[in-house]
């Protein structure tokens, strides 16, 4: 790009843009910085910080305003913070000298030609040496880029955005303007205050080519250095207390990422404004204060164009885990997600007559925005929808705990780290769901049952929400036989209190297999308990935990805290949740490979039984005689049974599936046992649900 359009091609491009988004489109083309515009910027940056390092190592000259926050015309000034880091501390003498630079020119501080003699060559400057280096000034002028990256960016970081209170920022700010003073008078205060920015003055004028024009501007609510650099023709300002500019135009740089109407309209009502008067310096409006009262405004539709200051930290700190607790437990089959309206709409029942024909509903249903008889998700299979919701559920459990929240001390994975790493074979067998058939969920948890005990011979133990109520011991050992079957031995017996203590001072691991996995299917490792001990209906009345095996059913708000063992649970019981259908667990153990050579058995017993047998029937056999044929490959005596393999089947009233975890499986049997049940407890369940309509 060439040199900037003056008035008259502004107006000239305005006129040829086909409507009147478009001219605002425009405008912010015509008047925003080019590449090489940035470049000298950043070019006349580095310049500035080399200088500035040779008389305060390790300080850092950070641009901010119209240069960073996204607002940037041709022309507009250059506005610098000098952060000096440690250098700001209260117990800095101004008169302890930084660096022999500074000594020289302290020396005589305001004498523009003892500074013009010190050595301040930038080829041989070390450059800036603070922790704050990693960010270049130069880097920090890149343009505003209108993409989530870049929001997500900025949204993963709230502490850089400003404090919520003018009250809290001015006093902050005063804070800052003392950093020069070493706790005199006020007016000895001042004085050192605008020593130091007669000194930068000086640095400026004698030591950063090209510069010229130099003054301070003590009196300013922020003081300032003005100056103005001849070879790029720019000029601008360098403050020494005003870290909390970086923060809002960080701010604004991040309102033009979120929507990108954002820009054309500021920039729009900059230039309105301009013409009408509005703003200028004295008594006029500035642009900040302008651009301020925008977003304002863009907070304040309904619904909200840009989120106000507030939400934008909670949303900081949550989004990722909302997002993974809202879709583990949004409706999939039963609803369109519609983003033309933004809204889920029911098709239980089909579809609304008359609309979308054409479109294909399945497990999952995300209707194309654009082209509404297109579900994008047809494709997504019961099996894959499934893993969707219990890897999402599994994720937000995971995001709740001390090891998503902290650093790790120890170095162990935390954050993100065990999110994004692959999970294991087995461990992503435990988050495959095995459909059901529908029926009403205290006969489908009755034929599952029988299935698990009665036709595969399983020893199941069901949770103890459906023993009698106010058996207390019997809960107690529940969870303990449950949560602590893979160290039987070491924990019997332990009550979730004990365990909840033990968490405080253990963080909780994202590991395949055994504990852990269990934990995480069941709702975290700290927040593992069968809701068994506590009154049902009451939530959080307790304190108590109230997740399922494979289904957090209560909606949760969990705030970091110290010990996880005091966790507040705010939030209600949902739906059917409070009522008898709650999810339902059962710990399963396995002596026989019941799985395998079925097939082989059951054709001879139906040879054998002539066909007089039912599918219920034969199944049962088929698993007796199995069991039968080990037993009598054990010689000389068949030894009494044990344990081959156990694991936790689960089912919530919320989704028709069954999720099954593996908690001892020392012989690695568990991938074929899930192969197997994929197949067959699916038919069998439907054929025990068949038998009771039949009765
Ligand atoms: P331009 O320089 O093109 O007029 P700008 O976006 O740089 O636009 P300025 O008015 O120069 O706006 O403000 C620069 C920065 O100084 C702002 O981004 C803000 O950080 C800070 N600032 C300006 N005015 C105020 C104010 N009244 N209160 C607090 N901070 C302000
Ligand atoms: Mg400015």
């Amino acid at each position: 790009r060439g040199a900037p359009p003056d008035d008259q091609q502004l107006m000239q491009g305005l006129a040829e843009a086909p409507d009147v988004e478009a001219q605002m489109v425009t405008l912010v083309g015509l008047r925003e910085l080019s590449e090489a515009e940035r470049q000298l910027r950043s070019l006349v940056v580095t310049l500035m910080q080399e200088v500035f390092t040779e008389f305060f190592p390790g300080c850092v000259v950070r641009p901010f305003g119209s240069s960073t926050n996204g607002f940037d015309v041709h022309g507009c000034d250059l506005d610098l913070f000098l952060d000096l880091g440690d250098l700001e501390g209260p117990q800095r003498d101004p008169k302890a000298p930084a660096s022999p630079a500074l000594d020289s020119a302290l020396a005589s501080p305001l004498d523009p030609q003892a500074l013009a003699s010190t050595p301040a060559s930038p080829v041989d400057s070390p450059g800036p040496a603070s922790p704050q280096d990693s960010e270049t000034p130069a880097s920090s002028l890149a343009p505003p880029t209108p993409d989530s990256a870049l929001a997500s960016e900025a949204l993963a970081s709230p502490q850089s955005l400003p404090p919520m209170s003018p009250v809290q920022e001015e006093a902050g700010e005063r804070d800052l303007g003392k950093t020069w003073e070493p706790g005199g008078s006020l007016k000895g205060e001042e004085r050192e205050g605008e020593a130091m920015l007669e000194l930068v003055g000086s640095v400026l004028r004698g030591c950063v080519p090209g510069v010229h024009s130099v003054w301070t501007v003590p009196s300013a609510r922020r003081p300032v250095v003005k100056f103005c650099h001849r070879p790029s023709g720019l000029h601008g300002d360098i403050s020494l207390s005003n870290r909390l500019a970086l923060s809002n135009s960080r701010f604004l740089n991040l309102c033009c990422a979120l929507d990108r109407r954002v820009r054309p309209l500021v920039y729009t009502l900059r230039c309105w404004a301009q013409g009408r008067g509005l703003t200028g310096s004295g008594p006029l409006l500035n642009n900040y204060a302008l651009t301020l009262l925008v977003i304002y405004f863009l907070q304040t539709r309904d619904p909200p164009v840009l989120p106000s200051l507030t939400r934008l930290t909670q949303m900081a700190a949550s989004l990722l885990a909302q997002f993974f607790s809202c879709v583990s437990s949004w409706e999939l089959r039963g609803s369109l997600l519609s983003l033309r309206e933004g809204l889920p709409l029911p098709v239980a029942d089909g579809l609304p007559p008359g609309l979308w024909g054409g479109l294909r509903l399945g497990p999952l249903n995300l209707q194309d925005p654009f082209d509404l008889s297109h579900n994008v998700a047809a494709n997504v299979t019961g099996r894959v929808a499934g893993r969707l919701q219990n890897c999402c559920r599994e994720s937000a459990n995971y995001c709740r705990s001390l090891q998503f929240q902290r650093r790790s001390p120890r170095g162990r994975d935390w954050g993100l780290l065990p999110l994004l790493q692959p999970r294991s074979a087995s461990s992503l067998l435990s988050i495959t769901p095995i459909p059901l058939p529908p029926a009403p969920f205290s006969q489908l948890c009755a034929a599952i049952s029988q299935v698990l005990e009665e036709t595969l011979g399983c020893q199941i133990e069901p949770n103890g929400k459906r023993q009698s109520p106010g058996d207390g011991d019997g809960d107690a050992r529940l969870r303990g036989t449950l949560r602590k079957r893979p160290r039987l031995e070491r924990e019997k017996g332990q009550t979730s209190e004990g365990r909840q203590g033990e968490a405080g001072t253990e963080e909780p691991a994202l590991e395949a297999g055994g504990e852990e996995e269990l934990a995480l299917a069941a709702g975290g490792e700290k927040e593992l308990a069968l809701e068994a001990g506590g009154e049902e209906g009451q939530p959080g009345s307790s304190g108590e935990q109230l997740h399922r095996l494979g289904q957090p059913l209560v909606e949760r708000e969990v705030k970091p805290l110290e010990n996880p063992g005091t966790e507040e649970v705010v939030g209600a019981v949902q739906g059917e949740e409070t009522g008898s259908e709650a999810a339902q667990t059962w710990l399963c153990t396995l002596c026989h490979r019941v799985w395998l050579g079925r097939r082989r058995v059951r054709r001879q017993l139906q040879q054998q039984a002539k066909g007089e047998m039912s599918w219920l029937q034969a199944e049962a056999r088929v698993t007796q005689e199995l069991i039968a044929q080990e037993s009598r490959k054990q010689r000389p005596e068949p030894e009494p049974p044990r344990p081959l393999l156990t694991f936790a089947a689960a089912t919530s009233p919320s989704g028709p599936f069954l999720t099954l975890t593996q908690l001892q499986d020392p012989q690695g049997l568990f991938p074929d046992l899930h192969h197997f049940l994929h197949g067959f407890l699916p038919r069998t369940v439907r054929a025990v649900l068949g038998c009771e309509k039949g009765d």
